[in-house]
């Protein structure tokens, strides 16, 4: 159906519009998420662009699908034009208008490919569409947990954002980034044999390069130069239990003395996004600091989808039961101002009346500063 309804249109550059429903709904599938909310992502766009009508998609889809590309196309008037002191609203708003995760989950999912693909659009709507990205939905992304897409979100913003200095950096990093792996590689086997002469099952070994963005905030805010950071290329060592975790960051602390300060138990004391994962930063071969970070196959993945990994959803419980649907495993770890704001939804069933009460803050239990 959406194939056959975008048929006659064209994305700026180009391609077959139906391309980027197809990508929308292959990252959902990643996301892992339902068979409503995968078929939603196909036909996002039918209802708001083609001549298909949101009636015709209840009558072949049902209600749910309906109900979450209904949320979708509702998200797509909400515009941010670049006033920093309405962005905590916005996001907020973003949230309580998608009255259902998954809304706000197929409009991630719709962004990026967007964001991929904004070469190809007018220079002045590419401008408002990062800018958009980079304030509203990847602080949005991070505060659901995921990561991974918040910084994807930032760093493809990033060069339409900061021509200049994305392009400093880059000729900056590139040599600098080979180097630093070339000297974890060189790291590695030394750590690989005192772990398992230890009996530490590793899972897997990789390394994180810091993204462009976030080194770009860190210099700017610490006045720093390239050489002062220390997490260019982190060692990411992923292993098997908790107990595992402790055990791997006493092994290298054994093995090279850590830098005071730079170990964080974010295991202990998850991240307010639940971001859980052990770091520490040594004095490493050649008493070169080199940061780690440990952590268990469940909390990577966490780590990577934030929200969707915990976002599995009964499947059918009879019609119009989709709002009622919970998470079937991990509800604990369901983010606490989330589960606040679909609280605060009950108790204001008047959207006029929700939206105000929004205006007070609910991050009282914490500061932030600018
Ligand atoms: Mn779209």
């Amino acid at each position: 159906l959406s194939k056959n309804a975008h048929s006659a249109q064209k994305r700026h550059s180009g391609e077959p519009y139906f391309n980027h429903s197809y990508e929308t709904a292959l990252k959902l599938i990643e996301w892992r998420l339902d068979a409503p909310t995968i078929i939603a992502g196909l036909l996002h766009d039918v209802a708001e662009d083609t001549p298909i009508s949101l009636e015709e998609i209840k009558k072949q889809f049902g209600e749910e699908v309906a109900f979450l590309v209904e949320g979708v196309t509702k998200l797509g008037h909400v515009k941010y034009r670049g006033q920093e002191a309405q962005a905590e609203n916005l996001r907020k708003m973003i949230l309580a208008l998608s009255k259902d995760l998954r809304v706000v989950l197929i409009k991630l999912a719709d962004r990026l490919h967007n964001m991929k693909t904004l070469g190809a659009v007018p220079p002045q709507k590419q401008k408002r569409i990062a800018l958009e990205t980079y304030e509203i939905y990847a602080p949005l992304a991070y505060r659901l947990g995921m990561q991974d897409l918040a910084g994807e979100l930032e760093d493809l913003a990033f060069p339409y954002l900061y021509p200049k200095e994305y392009q400093w950096l880059f000729h900056e990093m590139k040599d600098k980034y080979e180097e630093r792996e070339k000297y974890l590689k060189k790291v590695e086997p030394t750590l690989i044999q005192a772990l398992e002469e230890n009996k530490v099952k590793i899972i897997k070994v990789d390394y994180r390069a810091k993204r462009y963005s976030s080194l770009w905030r860190k210099l700017k805010r610490y006045d720093m130069t390239l050489d002062q950071i220390y997490d260019l290329v982190a060692m990411r060592l992923i292993v098997k239990t908790i107990e595992d975790c402790y055990a791997t960051l006493g092994i290298i602390h054994k093995l090279w003395p850590p830098l005071p300060g730079r170990i964080k138990d974010y295991i202990a004391l998850p991240k307010p996004n639940g971001y859980q994962s052990l770091h520490t930063t040594v004095f490493c071969i050649d008493n070169k600091p080199t940061e780690f970070q440990i952590r268990t196959e469940k909390m990577h993945e966490e780590a990577e989808n934030g929200i969707a990994a915990h976002w599995v959803y009964e499947q059918g419980k009879g019609e119009a039961g989709y709002l009622d649907k919970r998470p079937t495993f991990a509800p604990k770890k369901e983010l606490v101002w989330v589960s606040q704001l679909r609280e605060w939804q009950k108790e204001f069933p008047d959207a006029e009346e929700f939206l105000d009460s929004l205006k007070i803050d609910f991050f009282r239990d914490r500061i932030f500063v600018n």
